[in-house]
This record gives structure tokens, sequence and C-alpha cells, in this order.
């Protein structure tokens, strides 16, 4: 009997990629070139990435959205599970990041279904509500900015249809969403999130202690 998550160590962790990981190319490349890049500990795990891919496939997603690409890994996790018509819109704000990711996306094959918008998250998703586009996603993803996640939250809410599926990532912040004494700004706004999130009768939701700590949330 279980009664509370069990920790990874890394023994166990290195179980767990040999015996379900499926990564394929060019993923693995990717994650090679991302680990020698300044920031690389933002890139998703590999077995994130694959949840992800799944989780596309379980909703059917047609319309997703990515607030925070960086070098593109778990865009193509996403954009891979798509439908050959569906579609990602990517929000990041750095070019440099951005290019690496536009090049693997390119020896993917998947270029055509990934629409990269280079400006703060904030202004590209407020565009598609005024666009008419409320409503119309089936899946979105939010790994940026910390501090932005309230906004992020809500404009991802307001964009997915009924149904949709929202997955936001690191909401664990390695424990120190739990240390009262770590009142930094990244810290206090993902704990605002999670508290939000954890009681918003708009969603049904569910932490995965994937990673660094993912939450599911469906628009109701
Ligand atoms: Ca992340």
């Amino acid at each position: 009997m279980s009664t509370r998550t069990l920790s990874v160590d890394s023994r166990l962790y290195a179980y767990i990629l040999e015996t379900w990981l499926r990564e394929p190319a060019p993923l693995p490349a990717l994650r090679a070139e991302t680990a020698g890049i300044p920031g690389a500990g933002m890139q998703i795990s590999p077995e994130q990435g694959q949840f992800l891919s799944l989780l596309v496939e379980l909703t059917g997603a047609r319309r997703a959205i990515e607030i925070g690409t960086f070098t593109g890994y778990s865009a193509l996790s996403i954009a891979r599970a798509l439908p050959a018509d569906g579609t990602l819109i990517c929000c990041d704000v750095r070019e440099d990041w951005t290019a690496v990711a536009r090049r693997y996306w390119a020896e993917a094959g998947l270029a055509d279904r990934i629409d990269l918008r280079l400006a703060p998250a904030a202004d590209t998703l407020d565009a598609l509500i005024a666009e008419g586009q409320a409503g119309t996603f089936d899946f979105a993803f939010i790994d940026a900015d910390k501090t932005n996640y309230g906004l992020y939250y809500e404009r991802g809410l307001e964009l997915l249809r009924p149904g949709g599926l929202m997955a936001v990532d690191n909401v664990l912040w390695a424990g120190a969403v739990a240390n009262d004494l770590d009142r930094s700004d990244d810290t206090c706004a993902i704990r605002d999130l999670n508290e939000t999130m954890g009681r918003d009768e708009r969603v049904s939701v569910a932490l995965v202690p994937i990673g660094d700590g993912l939450t599911l949330a469906r628009k109701r």
C-alpha cells in the first residue's frame, strides 16, 4: 500500500528512463545540444516530454498553445502528437533559444505545424483573444517566467475550449513552494497559482509529481 508519492532517486530514475522512455529522433540530439546552453535546466525532462505527447494524444488536441518554448523540446513533444493538420502556437521572447528550436522542428518535419510568436507571451495571448480565438484551443502548456504564471493561467484558460486541458510546469519548484521561509518572487508566484488552481471551480485539477511537478487542469 502506498499513501504518499515515492521519492525517485538516481537508480530508480535510470530504471524509469530505461524501461519506459520513448524519445524518437531528433529529441535526443536536441536534449544533448541544449545541455551545453546556459539555462539548460529549463528544458523539461524527457519523460515529461513523453507525457506531454501522451496528453495530446489522449485529448485528441488539434489546436495547442505553449507559453515558454526555450530550445523547443516541449514544443516538439506536443507537435509530434498532433494530427497532420494540427497547429501549435509557441510563445517566447528569445531569438537565440528559438533558433535552436526551429532547426530541430525542421529536422523533425514538424515546422509547418508550429507557429512561433516572438513577443512577450502576454501580448500574444491578448492578441489571440482580441482576434476572437478565446475558447478555441484544445491544449495549453505553461512553462515560462514564473512571476507571470497567474496571468498566463487566466489567459490560457480563456483560450481553452470547455473540456480543453492545461498543463503547468514547475509547480513544486524543487519543493520550495512548501517552504514558508522562501518568499522569493518566483516561489510566491508559483505558490499563489497553486492555491488558485487548487480551489478553482472552473477546472478539474490534479497534480502530477513528474519532473519539477506538473499541474493538469481540464476546463469545465
Ligand atoms: Ca519548466
